[in-house]
């Protein structure tokens, strides 16, 4: 399934970072209310962030708005044992069967709801049968548990490999002016041949970008400033995010801010066209060259 067709929205709202942001169950429904309302039904989890307290808190929210799950699309990650949780002394990854398996169940418990609307294996194992993950998957989804798979920072190779046994959704990975790493291995013509759209994380490079120390961040602020004029756009945060939705494959973005204005930006972003001229002046900001 694409991801339209699961109904995500284009602006992703990641939790990532929600326990830092103190928030009670009232006010992250709130906030769940408030990105429905402007258009953004998608949200990213993952069973690491906060060791399950992220979903936990977001399944209480939830209870706030009952009826309401129809209108979501919930994602989750898996795949990361780090130390300390049971019976584990070293941290490392795991796709087993028996571990994907047993990680939705327990992440449905905590998000309160009978499936995910996509399911992503965390990181790419070094360790992995293919095979196993691939039955997994499908046997997630004929439970009713999933209603799609997928996986996050995997290379075009790693993804094709598992992609040919099973149908991937998206490859969920980092990218922004300062991580252009997805743009320039072709990760992002590589999926959209496959007719997969990818999930970009850290959008605004985790916070860099509005550093007024690191020089990098101020070039390309000044940059995304220069398009904002041009385009009369609202601010130049929304350049960033429209930098982004520029790239092909119809990419999704994460946006991990707990303000709404950022998410309001983030949504201005898909609306807005650089021109090829605008997005090579952001990545010449970026490099401090231009392209050779
Ligand atoms: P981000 O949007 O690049 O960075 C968010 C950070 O930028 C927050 O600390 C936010 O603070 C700050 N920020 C945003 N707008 C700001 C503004 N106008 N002024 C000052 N600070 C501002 O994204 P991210 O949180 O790094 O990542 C987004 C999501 O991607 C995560 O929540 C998670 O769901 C996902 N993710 C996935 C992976 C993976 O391995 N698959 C890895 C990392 C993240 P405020 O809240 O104060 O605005």
């Amino acid at each position: 399934m694409t991801l339209s067709s699961l109904g995500c929205s284009r602006v992703v709202a990641g939790m990532w970072r929600v326990l830092e942001w103190k928030m009670s169950e009232r006010e992250l429904s709130n906030y769940v209310q408030d990105a429905i309302e402007s258009g953004i039904s998608t949200f990213d989890h993952a069973d690491v962030y906060g060791r399950g307290a992220v979903e936990t808190l977001f399944g209480q929210a939830l209870t706030y708005s009952p009826g309401q799950r129809h209108k979501l699309q919930l994602v989750s990650k898996v795949g990361i044992r780090p130390t300390n949780s049971p019976g584990v002394r070293i941290k490392h990854y795991d796709t087993s069967a028996t571990y994907l398996r047993d990680s939705v169940e327990q992440s449905l418990v905590r998000l309160k709801t009978d499936y995910l609307d996509l399911f992503l294996i965390h990181r790419p194992d070094p360790l992995p049968c293919l095979d196993e993950i691939a039955e997994a998957a499908q046997t997630l989804k004929q439970q009713g548990k999933i209603r799609a798979f997928g996986v996050s920072n995997y290379s075009t190779q790693q993804f094709d490999l598992l992609h040919a046994r099973t149908a991937l959704s998206t490859n969920q990975f980092e990218c922004s002016p300062f991580e252009a790493g997805a743009v320039e291995s072709g990760m992002f013509t590589a999926l959209a041949q496959a007719d997969v759209s990818p999930m970009i994380w850290s959008p605004l490079g985790g916070g860099r970008l509005f550093s007024e120390t690191d020089p990098v961040a101020v070039r390309v602020r000044e940059a995304m400033k220069s398009v904002q004029e041009h385009l009369g756009a609202s601010s130049w945060q929304a350049i960033a995010y429209a930098w982004l939705f520029r790239l092909p494959g119809t990419p999704y973005v994460i946006a991990g801010s707990r303000r709404r204005e950022a998410l309001v930006d983030a949504l201005e972003g898909v609306k807005l066209q650089l021109s090829r001229e605008h997005w090579f002046a952001i990545l010449e900001a970026a490099r401090g060259q231009p392209v050779a």
